[in-house]
């Protein structure tokens, strides 16, 4: 399949004709406040086919469907439980993604067979012009191919996905920079299925308990299908080491003249022929922002191997060791 792409700034005419190829099953990628997302009419299951088609994504892994508000939640679940509602009064407009009780609108093909249904509402003015637009919920899984680090900039966009869809809408780099939380709201406690945007902190001070699902588990697959693929991979090798511990751990490879990178939030003094070093910043949102488009940048230098050093698993920290560890497995 091979189609000419349109690649147009996000502003009110580029939305309008986004808004069309939506209305018509086509495939219009754009930003949301987490990263680029590609999207269809979540309710068409010929447009919501054609996301797995050009992504290259397994039919299994399930899609986020974007909502203008709150209220709509009503057409995409069958069953809102009360405490849905206040996570989603708390955290909407924003990154947080609610599993509930699929509605029978919503085609299997969008809940990758499950009958479940993931649900949010982006707080990006472009995101959120497009679903009004276009008058429909919008199923969008980052619009990189299935198994690349996240697009956080229209361009990541491009290489990824150039041919393969109607429309790219370039509105700038998302400010959040990493997808969604997901929380399953069909079990009591809630429980954690991804990490994200909005940290464990925030969810059970709104919440109380809120389990969290361990990646290893036999049933985690199942509960969290995304978990089962590779993910956020660049074609180098992504190595994690302690903090501290980088310049030892690419000494070796230094010596045997393969190029590598390494990626610390502190300076790095250690210099040499081949070797990159990119200073990540201390603060953990602005780590986050930059982590997806770095891993890209490094990538194209075509180095061997990514060493990262580790951040402490805590607030956002849990979410981008989390994206490290997959795309380190
Ligand atoms: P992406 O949009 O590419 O960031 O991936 C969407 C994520 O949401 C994946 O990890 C899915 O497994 C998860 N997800 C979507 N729908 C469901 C659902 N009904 N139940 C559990 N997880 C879901
Ligand atoms: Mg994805």
């Amino acid at each position: 399949m091979s189609m000419r792409t349109l690649f147009l700034k996000a502003d009110e005419p580029g939305v309008r004709r986004g808004a069309e190829v939506i209305r018509a099953g086509g495939l219009v990628a754009f930003p949301t406040e987490t990263v680029y997302g590609l999207g269809a009419d979540a309710l068409s299951a010929p447009a919501v086919a054609r996301i797995f088609e050009a992504k290259e994504r397994p039919q299994g892994n399930p899609l986020i469907v974007h909502l203008g508000d709150a209220a709509a939640l009503e057409s995409v679940a069958a069953r809102v439980p009360p405490r849905a509602r206040d996570a989603a009064a708390r955290f909407w407009p924003g990154p947080l993604t609610l599993v509930l009780p699929r509605a029978g609108a919503v085609p299997l093909i969008t809940t990758g067979g499950l009958e479940t249904v993931a649900a949010r509402v982006p707080s990006h003015p472009v995101a959120l012009a497009l679903i009004e637009a276009s008058g429909r919920p919008i199923a969008a899984p980052s619009a990189n191919r299935s198994g690349r680090p996240s697009p956080t900039r229209a361009e990541h966009v491009w290489e990824d996905l150039d041919g393969r869809i109607e429309l790219i809408l370039d509105g700038g780099p998302t400010p959040v920079g990493i997808e969604s939380t997901v929380l399953d709201m069909t079990t009591e406690p809630p429980m954690l299925l991804r990490p994200g945007g909005v940290t464990l902190e925030q969810l059970r001070d709104c919440l109380g308990e809120v389990a969290v699902l361990k990646g290893d588990d036999l049933e985690a697959a199942g509960r969290s299908p995304g978990l089962r693929y590779r993910h956020y991979a660049p074609r180098a090798q992504v190595i994690i080491v302690e903090r501290g511990a980088g310049e030892v751990a690419v000494a070796p490879w230094l010596e045997a003249g393969r190029p590598v990178a390494l990626m610390a939030q502190r300076r790095v003094s250690l210099d040499g022929p081949g070797f990159r070093v990119r200073t990540m910043p201390g603060d953990l949102e602005a780590y986050a922002r930059d982590l997806f488009a770095v891993l890209r940048e490094l990538d194209s230098t075509g180095v061997e191997g990514i060493f990262v050093e580790a951040v402490p698993p805590e607030g956002l920290g849990l979410t981008i060791m989390d994206r490290l560890r997959r795309a380190a497995s």
